[in-house]
C-alpha cells in the first residue's frame, strides 16, 4: 500500500536537513519528485522510490 503524494503536500522525512527541519514541501511529483526544505526553502530533486522509503509522515494539503 503507498501513499498518495501529492503536490502542496508536507512530508516529513526520517533524516533531517542540515538546518534541522524534517519537512518538505511537494512541488513536483513523478519519477523523481522536486522538495522544498519548510526550514531554509532549500530545493531538490530525489526519486520518488527514496522518498517512499523515507517517508515519516504525509500531511496532506486541505486544497487537495
Ligand atoms: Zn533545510
Amino acid at each position: 500500500m503507498g501513499l498518495i503524494y501529492e503536490v502542496g503536500d508536507v512530508v516529513t522525512l526520517k533524516k533531517a536537513h542540515p538546518c534541522g527541519s524534517k519537512e518538505w514541501e511537494i512541488l513536483r511529483v513523478g519519477a523523481d519528485f522536486r522538495l522544498k526544505c519548510m526550514g531554509c526553502g532549500h530545493q531538490i530533486m530525489v526519486a520518488r522510490k527514496l522518498v517512499e522509503k523515507n517517508t515519516r509522515d504525509l500531511k496532506k494539503n486541505e486544497k487537495n
